[in-house]
């Protein structure tokens, strides 16, 4: 039978079991060989239990838990050739040369280099004397699928990366939160959102949080900024406005690149504005708790063509990130989505809605 394993790793994201779990009944369901690798590529690298077979009942329960069962690990060594070769080993001994793996861009180039790889890692591994020439022959190529798994919606390529939707859940009940309590006492607060370099977080829960103002990676605002923020807060308190909310993404920096951090924006409203004005740092909440039903069933989708990609792939075909694009799944060149993500920032202008939207994922044409 054809050998499959599945892996998360960088960053964990609600969904990714369900992407997880997609993956191992359908490639059963095809009448595939199944193995979950555990921690990441550290598994890989690892081997011997962390490499393990999985059966219809061993993904059980799983579908509405947050995180990633089976672990995820930035593993140092599969950075390394070295880390490579023994992974190599370790998929060849359990007959295994389909590999899905559910991360970030940094995964999914990693994951492409493996494949590019793979026969000259084999080579080297018969030369060592490590496998057989009939081994190598049995493998000739590493077939793989890539699932952006990234709260931060941060991958060119997919409309939405499995986590995104859990976490702007998230950080809206907290933006809600914080609303009832600002209006109370006509606080200001300023709320941190994660994202690294990409605002869709911060932008998305700020409209659907009802937000006064934001500031992302995408926009840099035009020197005097802080004093439009400050009009546009004395404006909603003129009428009649309790609380006032100005999320700052992770990322967020003005037009010279020099960051724009919560601490900052919280100093210049209570300069200006002579209000009590406190910061709020989400941080890693929002990545915990339950996936959303749309992470749960757009990655149930995804983990299901990720694992027709892999078992219907051929050795020249090339490696693919399965992704969403408007209500379709797709399967785009895993090299181009990841150089594309790492091109230039995305700039949107003021009042550019669709370009809003379409943050990450929804700039990439053919
Ligand atoms: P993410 O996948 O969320 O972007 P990282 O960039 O930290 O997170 O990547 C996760 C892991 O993927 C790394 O710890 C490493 O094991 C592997 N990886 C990333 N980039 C490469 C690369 N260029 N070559 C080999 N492995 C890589």
């Amino acid at each position: 039978g054809k050998g499959l394993a599945v892996l998360t790793s960088g960053g964990d994201a609600q969904g990714m079991n369900a992407a997880v779990r997609g993956v191992v009944r359908t490639a059963l369901h095809l009448g595939a060989e199944v193995h979950a690798v555990y921690e990441g590529y550290q598994g890989l690298v690892d081997g011997g239990d962390l490499i393990k077979r999985l059966d219809w009942d061993d993904v059980a329960r799983i579908l509405h838990r947050g995180g990633t069962m089976i672990g995820t690990f930035r593993s140092k060594d599969f950075r390394e050739r070295e880390g490579r070769l023994k992974a190599a080993a370790h998929l060849v001994d359990r007959g295994i040369d389909r590999l899905v793996v559910i991360g970030g861009d940094g995964s999914l180039s990693g994951l492409d280099l493996f494949r590019q790889e793979w026969a000259g890692l084999l080579a080297e591994l018969v030369e060592r004397d490590r496998i057989t020439v009939e081994q190598a022959d049995a493998h000739p190529a590493l077939m793989i699928a890539g699932l952006v798994g990234s709260i931060d919606n941060d991958l060119v390529g997919t409309d939405m990366t499995i986590g995104a939707d859990s976490a702007l859940h998230r950080i809206v009940e907290a933006i809600d939160a914080l609303a009832s309590t600002a209006a109370s006492h006509q606080r200001s607060f300023v709320v941190e959102v994660m994202g690294r370099h990409c605002g869709y977080l911060t932008l998305m829960s700020a409209i659907a949080g009802g937000c006064d103002y934001a500031l992302i990676p995408e926009n840099p605002p035009a020197d005097g900024w802080q004093d439009r923020m400050c009009a546009e807060l004395r404006r909603g308190r003129a009428a009649g406005r309790r609380d006032s909310i100005v999320a700052v993404a992770e990322g967020a920096q003005d037009r010279e690149g020099r960051p724009i951090t919560a601490d900052m924006v919280r100093a210049i409203i209570e300069e200006q504005l002579h209000e009590d004005t406190r910061v709020t740092i989400l941080g890693h909440v929002q990545r915990g708790g339950r996936p959303s039903a749309y992470d749960r069933w757009a990655s149930t989708w995804l983990g299901y063509a990720a694992a027709h990609e892999v078992l219907s792939a051929t050795a020249d075909t090339e490696g693919k990130v399965i992704g969403l694009r408007g209500d379709r799944v797709v399967a785009v060149p895993l090299v181009q989505a990841v150089e594309r993500t790492r091109e230039v920032p995305q700039r949107i202008e003021e009042g550019d809605y669709a370009g809003a939207m379409a943050l990450r994922g929804g700039s990439f044409t053919e």
